[in-house]
């Protein structure tokens, strides 16, 4: 499974009108401390998380967004979910779309996407003749529920960042190998852990939003990061490889990459960038 890092900070890094230590050195240093809104991209197909950065890029890392087949939305917070990119899916738009998108959400956050698409456009998510035309299949999966495509197994998983707006997280399965996308997230549920029993992750992208500080609400810091994953190895969750990575990073509590690394070394865990690819 290849995954690309498409974006790994939390509302962006620096932050847009902030001139705090820490975003002022990002707009000087640039590299690796410049962090796009959090999503991934798996086999160049898989997108997690529809960002108002993921065309951008896309663009950026030699990616195509018209050869995307999968759209799993963990929530419509705005820097997960852009109106603007989900509208060019229409046909007024696209002019000339080959590939069907399979959208992967739940029922919740497929519900608020269609009440945000109202503002805008007569776009009906629930009318299977216009999806039909723009391409589009919508598939609701709530969290413990499981959906197959051809090549990947996809696990909805419980998490309670925002639980009006149906957030939640990814367990996604494809060539023998398990990946966990969990941002954003607080600390893991009873509920969480339930829906992971009998996995094996062989990789982890983690909501790590407030770095040292020592507070956190609906994301993580470094210590609710590290327990985190401290509960999935007591579960017995994890490969023996399992590569760790922090993202979803703020200028809120989290230093600059290189100092950020330093301090996941001695945990064995990794800082994601931007454009980093892996395979697993
Ligand atoms: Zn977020
Ligand atoms: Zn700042
Ligand atoms: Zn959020």
């Amino acid at each position: 499974m290849k995954i690309t890092v498409l974006g790994s900070g939390g509302f962006g890094y620096p932050l847009a009108f902030c001139d705090c230590e820490y975003c002022a050195e990002a707009r000087k240093l640039k590299g690796k401390n410049i962090r796009k809104r959090a999503s991934i991209l798996i086999n160049d197909e898989m997108l997690v998380d529809l960002t108002p950065d993921a065309q951008t890029s896309m663009n950026m890392y030699d990616k195509d967004m018209s050869k995307v087949d999968y759209l799993l939305q963990t929530h419509t917070h705005l820097d997960h979910f852009d109106l603007n990119l989900f509208i060019t899916l229409d046909y007024k738009y696209a002019i000339k779309k080959e590939n069907k998108l399979n959208l992967v959400c739940s029922k919740l956050c497929l519900d608020d996407i269609q009440q945000k698409l109202l503002m805008y456009e007569k776009m009906n998510l629930f009318d299977a003749e216009y999806l039909k035309k723009i391409k589009l299949a919508t598939n609701v999966l709530n969290h413990g529920e499981s959906l197959d495509f051809e090549k990947y197994q996809i696990k909805a998983i419980h998490c309670l960042h925002h639980k009006e707006i149906g957030t939640q997280n990814y367990l996604i399965k494809s060539e023998g190998k398990t990946l966990l996308y969990a941002t954003d997230t607080p600390p893991i549920t009873e509920q969480a852990i339930n829906e992971l029993a009998g996995e094996k992750i062989d990789c982890i992208f983690l909501d790590e939003s407030f770095g040292v500080n020592d507070y956190m609400f609906a994301h993580l810091n470094i210590k609710g990061f590290c327990e985190y994953v401290d509960t999935l190895k007591t579960n017995d969750l994890l490969s023996e490889n399992v590569l760790v990575y922090a993202t979803h990073l703020t200028h809120d509590g989290n230093p600059l990459h290189d100092e950020l690394q330093k301090i996941f070394d001695e945990y064995g865990y990794f800082v994601a960038y931007d454009g980093m690819e892996i395979e697993i």
